[in-house]
């Protein structure tokens, strides 16, 4: 069902990648509603007190969770975009590296986090999360996604329990 929403681009945003354009998905009203519903099934409401989200795409899908299941929603962002006191973390790119955001005061203390991006590749961008959120003092309990490529084995970087809606390779 959610499958048939999501677009492959070839060589976005360079050659060789195959691109998971979640747009689509977006658009459709009866497909959005189906995804925030199966992520919802993932992981018991009961079992985390907030959910937070990973620029920018993380976003979308963290706030609708968010108020589906009457949680607040904390974003992690690129350097240089939250107005606060921040804690970072960087972490490895293919060539370079990258680094992302968090308030320090986000949350309370020992708050248990439910982590949501769109994708999981390589896993580094939510290894990276997971460490940023221990960093300020939260617990991350799970890692939710809406697609895994499985081929690049990104979930064996990641030391919470892992889900994720449709499985790619
Ligand atoms: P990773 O750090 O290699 O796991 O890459 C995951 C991050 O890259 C996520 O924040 C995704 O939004 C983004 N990403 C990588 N590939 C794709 C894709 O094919 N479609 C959408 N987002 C992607």
């Amino acid at each position: 069902m959610i499958e048939r929403y999501i677009r492959d681009v070839p060589d976005f945003p360079k050659p060789g990648i195959l691109f998971k354009d979640i747009t689509p998905l977006l658009a459709n009203a009866e497909g959005l509603k189906a995804t925030i519903d199966a992520l919802r099934d993932c992981v018991s409401p009961d079992d985390y007190d907030v959910i937070c989200g990973v620029e920018s795409r993380g976003f979308i899908f963290g706030t609708a969770l968010a108020l589906s299941v009457g949680k607040g929603f904390i974003p992690i962002r690129k350097p240089g975009k939250l107005p606060w006191k921040t804690a970072s973390e960087s972490y490895e790119l293919e060539y370079g590296t990258d680094t992302i955001e968090i308030h320090t005061d986000a949350i309370e203390h020992g708050s248990r986090m439910l982590m949501v991006d769109d994708l999981l590749a390589t896993g580094g961008t939510m290894e990276a999360a997971i460490k940023l959120v221990r960093k300020i003092g939260a617990e991350p309990v799970a890692s939710l996604f809406v697609i895994e490529l499985d081929f690049l084995e990104g979930r064996k970087r990641l030391d919470v329990p892992t889900h994720s809606l449709l499985h790619v390779g």
